[in-house]
């Protein structure tokens, strides 16, 4: 159990028992069963714990009106998300039902049995009905901007269902369909809102870059997930040259191979950094800002330990328990965050060895990446 590797890191444990006891437990675990809440919102709410934990601690602690937008918004697409994920679910039916999808949260009795790979999937479609009452509840000016997301990310997926990502160009426009779209989305959702900026709402293309750098860390960790699902997601113009089919990395975990394709795939992650902190800079709530900092220092954290790590082809790679809980804590600043990126970018500097092929235009890239740290920090100091 990963609690236990931070049994002897005493900042960590402490975190641990801070998140799950101390003053900030109301923050990060209030149930959200709030009376005035319809039955159907709280199922929402109950369901997006089961989903995801680390999306439902990050929204719950919005301002109300954001973290219900934002939770509809999120099961919306885990929904849309769990049809794609059906490898069992025949491909015209599939790209039938993504395309279609937006129109069903205007259908109130609209659910879907028998589809997701995993039970709390199954039981989200199942209950469709429940989440779209919740929709229709709120405020359309969010329900416009969740149906043009969800009508862009249904048409990009069924796009994918029958093409492989074969290019890096194919891998940005995928990754822009199911992340960066969510980003360009929370964008409109903040400024809408009127908490945050009017002018976020035009910043497609940090925010598409913030989806980008979790979906990438995603697809990176996910490889042996995936391989045993039967996807893929790494694109074949990088595998390909370090191997003629995806399953060489598993069988030979510890190959050099295997290695400098991870690398590379890690380094084209790490392009996206400066935009995500860029983004960052921008957002003025502090409860908006944890709930966009924190995957993306969770992010970070899990490309450090990814990197040149052969275990990424036999296991799912998880940041420790008591580091994730620090980073919850700690996260609270653009400073916060600038530290957090420049301890895992330090770590990764160390890791690099140098005969890889992308060894040098990764330490390239870290060069870039401190330099951007060095005028932020005197940026900032001086404000
Ligand atoms: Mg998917």
């Amino acid at each position: 159990m990963s609690i236990l590797k931070s049994l002897c890191r005493p900042d960590e444990m402490s975190a641990i028992l801070k998140l799950k006891f101390g003053t900030s437990s109301s923050l990060y675990t209030a149930k959200n069963d709030d009376l005035e809440y319809s039955d159907d919102l709280k199922y929402c709410y109950q369901t997006l714990n089961a989903v995801s934990r680390s999306f439902a601690v990050v929204i719950r602690q919005l301002p109300k009106e954001l973290s219900i937008s934002v939770c509809l918004f999120y099961l919306i697409l885990r929904a849309l998300d769990s049809i794609e994920d059906d490898m069992n679910c025949p491909k015209k039916r599939k790209v039938n039902l993504l395309r279609n999808f937006y129109t069903y949260n205007y259908q109130e009795d609209w659910t879907l049995t028998h589809i997701g790979d995993k039970e709390e999937y199954r039981e989200l479609l199942a209950n469709y009905n429940k989440v779209t009452k919740s929709f229709l509840s709120i405020d359309k000016k969010y329900q416009d901007i969740i149906t043009e997301i969800c009508r862009k990310m249904g048409d990009g997926m069924a796009d994918f269902v029958e093409t492989e990502i074969h290019s890096v160009k194919d891998y940005d426009l995928y990754c822009h369909h199911v992340a960066g779209l969510v980003g360009v989305g929370l964008s409109k959702i903040f400024a809408a809102s009127e908490i945050e900026d009017y002018n976020l709402q035009f910043q497609d293309m940090l925010s598409n870059s913030m989806g980008l750098f979790l979906q990438k860390t995603n697809i990176i960790r996910d490889y042996k997930e995936d391989l045993e699902e039967k996807r893929t997601f790494w694109p074949k113009e990088i595998w390909s040259v370090y191997a003629s089919n995806l399953n060489v990395f598993s069988e030979n975990p510890n190959s050099k191979n295997a290695a400098s394709c991870l690398n590379h795939l890690i380094n084209n992650a790490l392009a996206h950094v400066i935009d995500c902190l860029e983004y960052l800079k921008k957002i003025k709530h502090h409860r908006i800002f944890k709930f966009c900092a924190i995957p993306q220092v969770m992010a970070i954290a899990t490309l450090c330990k990814a990197y040149n790590n052969p275990k990424v082809f036999v296991e799912n790679v998880k940041i420790r328990k008591g580091l994730a809980a620090k980073l919850i804590l700690n996260t609270n600043t653009i400073q916060d965050v600038i530290k957090t990126y420049e301890e895992m970018i330090l770590t990764i500097e160390r890791k690099i060895s140098d005969n890889t092929p992308k060894s040098k235009e990764t330490i390239e890239l870290i060069q870039h990446i401190k330099a951007y740290f060095k005028v932020n920090r005197q940026e900032l100091v001086s404000l």
